[in-house]
């Protein structure tokens, strides 16, 4: 157990305790999430939820959950979170920092996070294609395996051409934020 820097808050040493589906690996069969878990943040805590949920929903059925890709926000710091290599650990919000790069360097920040985007898009929908167990999920909670809370709020839509400029020209605004965040959150 460790106490954090900024917030004083109380955190398991994750890389060393807790699996990418977030299971303590000493008792797999006991789940961690929220702050307790290691991840740091509002949104971060509902989704470490969901995917402790998932894996329990998983293992009451026989299975084991497959950690999330790690193209997409949360999978990414899940992974970081739960490798023993990570030293020190502290609670993290998601970021574009934990992301592998993209293939092709892009200078333009808001189509480096489009592609971002479309890229976790994507691996999302091969992680769910090979999962076929999670479709019992509402479609408004899968969308949390999709994109960062403060990102474009909707990058299949943005990245299909299927909306109108206006939305774009909303969503980049949204792309700025996350910048704003970024910032907010590295002022914290
Ligand atoms: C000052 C500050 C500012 C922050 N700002 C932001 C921000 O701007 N954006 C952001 O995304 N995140 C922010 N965070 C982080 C965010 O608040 C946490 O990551 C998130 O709330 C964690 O949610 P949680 O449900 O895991 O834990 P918590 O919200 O801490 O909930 C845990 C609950 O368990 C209860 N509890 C504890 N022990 C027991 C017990 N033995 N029995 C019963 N109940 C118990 C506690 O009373 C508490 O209600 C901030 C944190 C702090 C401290």
């Amino acid at each position: 157990m460790r106490f954090g820097v900024m917030h004083r808050n109380t955190f398991l040493d994750a890389p060393r305790l807790i699996t990418p589906t977030l299971a303590w690996r000493a008792h797999p069969h006991i789940h961690f999430a929220g702050q307790l878990s290691g991840t740091e943040g509002y949104t971060e805590a509902i989704a470490s939820g969901l995917v402790a949920a998932l894996a329990v929903y998983a293992q009451i059925n026989g299975q084991n959950l497959t950690e999330l890709p790690a193209h997409s926000l949360f999978g990414a710091l899940l992974a970081y979170a739960s490798d023993p290599a990570t030293q020190p650990y502290q609670p993290m919000h998601v970021n574009y920092g934990l992301l592998e790069p993209l293939a092709e360097p892009l200078r333009n920040r808001k189509r480096r996070y489009q592609q971002y985007a479309a890229r976790a898009d994507q691996a999302i929908r091969t992680y769910r294609e090979s999962n076929p167990e999670l479709d019992w999920l509402p479609e408004v909670d899968r969308s949390f395996l999709l994109t960062d809370d403060r990102g474009a709020d909707q990058p299949n839509e943005i990245l299909a051409g299927e909306t109108s400029a206006e939305e774009v020209s909303t969503a980049e605004t949204n792309a700025d934020s996350v910048s704003a965040a970024e910032t907010n959150a590295e002022a914290l």
